[in-house]
């Protein structure tokens, strides 16, 4: 008998990055784990080992690293149950696949693919399809149709084969999935899989059974698309006479228009990421943590997408949605990206941070711009700006000209401020500014209003050239903060290459 344990695990093949799909599987898992104080395991299933892709290994670790996915046992981790990689656990296989050769659960085949495309064509020349099943298998190459002495000497001869289970005939299949509920399917529907290759390679169906009991799992969390497997599977725990783990098979991510599965591909087709990291070998695809997503804004979006706390609370920590994370309350059906919300959530997560951390980020970004300054000066602009920001890199866009100043005019504005008036206000402005004592933006805006007020001049008219002549547009935050920062000198300096461009129309 099990322990009442909880033990999950993410089991990705290593055959390229982790589309965000994976890493919602992964993240199902891990809060379950930890809701429950159980075990987060990851497995590398990499028995098909022409479909392995280099670097995806590192690549998976990477990912679940930044998004603060803590694996307990794995490749790296280690841990009582391992080896974690399946190509390491060859020798485990044979052992279990003689097993099942031994009860008569599994069988050896001889067909060669030749002979099953000739079969395949055949059945289809009459509307049919091929199943590798009951109805066909006495008559085919296999040691349920031979003779054993013709099949022994044929293995002795070294003649490659696989291994198929032998699917019982008219049997109920009975399994239950912690999503979609009680499932019943007739095995006759079914066919004999290929568990075991000659090549002394598992197929993923037996290495991830063997594994699953082995490994003490106790809730198999993972992807839709493996949901045809199950009946197999519970076969398969029958065959060795194994108690089943619990089931729970996650509704798909579908695509923004809601119609299919969200692809690899969708990203380079749709323009929003599709992975959580670059992925930078060989056809680069980028990533959530390169375009500029915080890790708890991407890990808050994807808990969302098919999970719900029934609340109508958006907005969790880590440690709140291992706290109310539970498999009731993962949906049937598909859920749809949207690539908006992440960039909602991002925003929300940015306003949330200090602008002492945001004025870390940032200055790396204005340090590749060749600009150098204070953590502090930074931090006065991120704390002016961020909130007209989603993203590090939109706070660029929103404060480039406290960094550099302007070199042309919005046109616009210049069309319908600029009079010839303009040239000699502004100058006498800036002789007002050179004795503004302290030049700070409470004391600047009150002398620069009195002054106005005095002359007699429109107060729009004045403050929007003068922020023309500052900023370069009418945007920004409020302009005697940008001028308190900016300082006396390089305000005047604008103010007066400002007048001097415009008076010559340049
Ligand atoms: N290796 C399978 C995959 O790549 C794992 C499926 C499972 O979790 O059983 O998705």
């Amino acid at each position: 008998m099990r322990d009442n344990k909880v033990r999950v695990r993410f089991a990705p093949s290593p055959t390229g990055p982790l589309h965000i799909g994976g890493v919602r599987t992964a993240l199902y898992n891990y809060l379950f784990a930890r809701h429950h104080g159980g075990t987060f395991i990851l497995r590398i299933e990499d028995t098909d080992q022409t479909r392995s892709v280099e670097g995806t290994e590192s690549y998976i670790n990477e990912s679940l690293r930044w998004c603060g996915i803590e694996i307990d046992e794995g490749v790296n981790e280690g841990g009582s149950y391992g080896p974690y990689r399946q190509s390491e656990r060859k020798d485990i296989y044979s052992e279990y696949v003689t097993q099942l050769l031994e009860s008569g659960a599994a069988y050896y085949a001889f067909d060669t693919p030749d002979d099953l495309d000739r079969m395949r064509a055949e059945h289809e020349s009459r509307g049919e399809t091929f199943m590798y099943n009951h109805s066909v298998r006495d008559g085919l190459m296999n040691s349920l149709a031979m003779q054993e002495s013709e099949w022994q000497s044929l293995i002795e001869n070294g003649t490659p084969y696989v291994v198929r289970f032998r699917m019982p005939v008219e049997e109920e299949i009975a399994m239950s999935d912690l999503i979609r509920g009680d499932i019943k399917v007739n095995s006759s529907t079914l066919d004999d899989k290929i568990l075991y290759k000659s090549d002394g390679m598992p197929t993923y169906h037996l290495a991830n059974i063997v594994d699953d009991h082995l490994m003490e799992i106790s809730h198999v969390i993972r992807g839709e698309e493996w949901l045809p497997s199950l009946p197999l599977h519970g076969m398969l725990y029958r065959a060795f006479g194994w108690d089943e783990p619990q089931f729970a098979h996650l509704p798909l991510l579908l695509k923004p228009t809601g119609k299919g599965k969200l692809s690899k591909r969708d990203g380079d087709k749709m323009g929003f990421p599709v992975f959580p990291i670059l992925w930078p070998h060989g056809e680069t695809a980028r990533g959530y943590r390169e375009d500029g997503y915080f890790p708890e804004a991407f890990v808050n979006m994807l808990a969302l997408l098919g999970w719900n706390p029934g609340t109508e609370q958006e907005i969790f920590s880590m440690d709140e949605l291992i706290e109310a994370f539970s498999l009731d309350r993962v949906g049937k059906s598909g859920s749809r990206f949207d690539p908006d919300k992440a960039k909602w959530f991002n925003n929300h997560y940015m306003q949330l941070k200090s602008d002492d951390e945001l004025a870390g980020l940032f200055s790396l970004l204005l340090k590749e711009k060749g600009i150098e300054e204070t953590d502090e000066r930074v931090a006065e602009v991120v704390a002016m700006v961020k909130e007209r920001a989603s993203f590090v890199h939109e706070l660029w866009d929103q404060s480039d000209y406290f960094f550099v100043a302007p070199g042309t005019y919005d046109e616009q504005v210049v069309k319908k401020r600029w009079k010839d008036d303009s040239a000699p206000m502004m100058m006498s402005l800036a002789s007002l500014l050179k004795g503004v004592n302290p030049f700070t933006s409470a004391v600047t805006e009150e002398k620069v209003k009195e002054w106005i007020n005095e002359k007699g001049y429109g107060m729009g008219n004045v403050l929007n050239l003068f922020r023309l002549l500052v900023v370069g547009a009418s945007r920004g935050p409020h302009l005697f903060d940008i001028i308190g920062w900016l300082g006396r000198d390089e305000t005047i300096r604008r103010i007066e290459k400002g007048v001097e461009q415009l008076k010559t129309g340049n």
